[in-house]
């Protein structure tokens, strides 16, 4: 099966910014550890397209994990506003600076050893150590899952499923050209054995797919249905000064957003929670804005307004105009703004934040 895997990698491999091709690898070409690794991190709930453009920034920004780990923090924030799950990219940053700190600035050459550092998960450790370093780890992620249970009609529903399918695909890997077979059981699962419309007619593993002689592809994996997200709510106080200045905080280190600029407000809990505004001033109830993360939907109520020069920030400081970038808000907090600035543009007639 591997065999029948990789002859068909050697012809249709995608070409990512990060990857070294097939034919290229064959003669010699090594990836960069630093790119392996930072790609598997960037694409864990991302997709490729999403990540190409915010690989190129950081690697143009930061070619080398000596230099990503000089980086300041707030910079590194920045560059990652957008990609969401921050919390990756605090790790990034401490995981970048143990390579530097503890192993002169090369990463460890093995999963076990890559483990050891802050932030690399088993997955993480497994694909840097197969695609950058050839070694025959396991790499197992929600495609390879899929691809797995197809193939040997895993009928167990995921999660419980997880380790017989991690066993498969052990079992599946070659100790010959390692780095390509974990790359081209990624693109199977991106491109062919997909969640809803498997091109078995073209698979270069349908022979031996169970699920496909038995018709049942589109059933598995099987899942647990999961319990609906609940609703949290909050409020954020978008306040932009007569200068243009806007009132921002930086959120605490840790929980979600943890370190990311974002407008005052409070917790976000399951009932409204009655919040001070950060400043005195006229707020006006803007609307709202809706996100969306991984446990819980959370509905912003956005109060907006005008504040006079010389207003004194209980909560928060002023971020002067031409330091204030939109962009490097995290979405929910980007969000939170376009729902201030359209009230602004109802009330004044103008959509210019400032
Ligand atoms: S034959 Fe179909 S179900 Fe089986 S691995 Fe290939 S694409 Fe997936």
């Amino acid at each position: 099966m591997s065999r029948a895997l990789l002859r068909w990698y050697d012809e249709n491999a995608r070409v990512m910014p990060w990857r070294i091709g097939p034919e290229a690898r064959q003669k010699g070409t090594r990836p960069d550890p630093y790119c392996v690794w930072l790609s598997e991190v960037m694409l864990q709930q991302t997709t490729v397209a999403a990540v190409r453009d915010y690989f190129r920034r950081f690697t143009a920004r930061w070619p080398t994990v000596d230099a990503l780990a000089a980086a300041e923090d707030a910079e590194v924030m920045a560059e990652w506003a957008g990609l969401g799950y921050y919390a990756r990219a605090r790790n990034l940053l401490k995981c970048a600076r143990a390579v530097v700190a503890d192993h002169g600035g090369r990463f460890p050459e093995t999963a076990g050893a890559l483990r050891a550092l802050p932030g690399v998960g088993p997955y993480t450790a497994a694909a840097v150590a197969a695609i950058a370093f050839d070694e025959p780890a396991t790499v197992v992620d929600g495609n390879v899952e899929r691809v797995m249970a197809r193939l040997f009609a895993v009928a167990t529903p995921l999660p419980a499923a997880k380790p017989e399918l991690t066993l498969l695909a052990g079992r599946l890997t070659p100790r010959d050209r390692p780095g390509d077979h974990a790359q081209a059981m990624m693109d199977l699962g991106a491109t062919i054995c997909t969640p809803r419309n498997p091109a078995c007619g073209i698979c270069p593993l349908s022979a031996a797919c169970r699920a496909r002689a038995q018709g049942t592809a589109t059933e598995l994996p099987a899942k647990t249905p999961k319990p609906a997200k609940p609703t949290r709510r909050g409020i954020a106080f978008v306040g932009i000064r007569s200068d243009g200045a806007a009132l921002l905080e930086t959120r605490p280190g840790r929980g979600l957003l943890g370190g990311m600029l974002g407008w005052p407000g409070g917790d976000w809990a399951a009932s409204p929670p009655d919040t001070e505004p950060p400043a005195d001033g006229n707020w006006l109830r803007a609307g709202e804005a809706r996100h969306t993360f991984t446990h819980f939907h959370l509905l912003l109520e956005v109060r907006a307004a005008r504040l006079p020069q010389g207003t004194i920030a209980r909560q928060g400081a002023f971020v002067p105009r031409e330091a204030f970038r939109p962009g490097d808000l995290p979405t929910v907090m980007r969000k939170a703004l376009d729902v201030a600035l359209g009230a602004f543009a109802a009330v004044e007639g103008t959509d210019d934040p400032h």
